[in-house]
């Protein structure tokens, strides 16, 4: 169906401004967020009042709130709210200063929160909404070196799986899309790492061949625009998705073994 109302959060690059411009390219209409909004500035000569661009740095709770009410005020309704925006954060866990922790949940995991919480009152009186969290195959599993990274994108998954029961009753979707690794910025110049501890040297060397084993070469972001698009078109879209085919049994490997350590250790449980 077309003529749907997004609000994307991240449009300046990747993910976020692949899937505005798939979206705008279909004839609907995108309220886009950036934190510079001279990046956007093309996207607006090229489809006019059916681009919506807005300034906004996801940790402003203040400014999450304002944005979705100018969105919703601009077009009129909000029928797909994109909570994209977010970078991960590497380094081994001891490495992590509170600055590194912190920045990395108030972006990754409370943006979304207020992003979501903001476009609730719309939906909840539309009838009608689906909330996409951008997740990751980091939300559903762990990686060394990305411990915190997952404890965001985990975070995201559990508020996000209890939420859509919640909102089930007003006609509201959420759907977790959880991409394995992709060829955007996001492992190049968006990641972050701290200072590395000499101690871990070894570790660093075996966790960087782990997730290159795990992840693979990362792959053409550009079939995701289909493939983001076929979900919010949906009739009953999918609670969960993963973008990646080489991840599914990489994921489903990851929950036999923990059934399996469940059923050994079931005298003690
Ligand atoms: P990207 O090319 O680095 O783009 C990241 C986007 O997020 C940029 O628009 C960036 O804005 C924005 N952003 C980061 N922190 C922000 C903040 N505090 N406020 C507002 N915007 C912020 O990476 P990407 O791959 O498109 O990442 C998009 C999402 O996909 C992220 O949530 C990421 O965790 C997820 N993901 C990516 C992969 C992958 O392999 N690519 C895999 C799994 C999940 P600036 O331009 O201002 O920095």
């Amino acid at each position: 169906m077309a003529g749907k109302v997004w609000f994307i959060t991240g449009v300046s690059r990747g993910f976020g401004r692949m899937w505005a411009l798939a979206a705008l390219e279909r004839g609907d209409k995108v309220a886009a967020t950036a934190r510079d909004t001279t990046t956007l500035t093309d996207l607006r000569e090229r489809f006019g009042d059916a681009m919506l661009p807005l300034e906004l740095d996801v940790t402003d709770r203040d400014g999450d709130f304002s944005c979705v009410a100018a969105a919703f005020a601009h077009f009129g309704r909000l029928d797909v709210v994109v909570n994209n925006a977010g970078y991960g954060q590497l380094g081994f866990i001891e490495e992590l200063s509170e600055g590194e922790v912190r920045d990395q949940m108030e972006a990754n995991f409370f943006g979304a929160v207020w992003i979501t919480q903001a476009a609730l009152p719309f939906m909840r009186k539309q009838r009608s909404g689906h909330i996409i969290q951008i997740s990751s195959v980091a939300g559903l599993f762990t990686l060394g070196d990305a411990g915190l990274y997952c404890a965001s994108k985990f975070a995201l998954e559990g508020f996000s799986d209890a939420l859509a029961s919640e909102i089930e009753p007003f006609g509201i979707h959420v759907t977790l899309v959880e991409p394995g690794l992709f060829a955007t910025d996001f492992a190049g110049s968006s990641a972050k790492r701290p200072d590395q501890m000499p101690h871990y040297a070894r570790g660093h060397q075996e966790s960087a061949a782990a997730l290159a084993d795990i992840l693979g070469e990362p792959n053409d972001p550009e079939p995701t625009a289909a493939a983001l698009l076929k979900v919010v078109d949906a009739p009953r879209p999918p609670r969960r998705v993963i973008f990646d085919s080489k991840m599914v049994p990489v994921i489903k490997n990851f929950y036999q073994h923990r059934i399996a350590v469940w059923e050994e250790w079931k005298d003690v449980t």
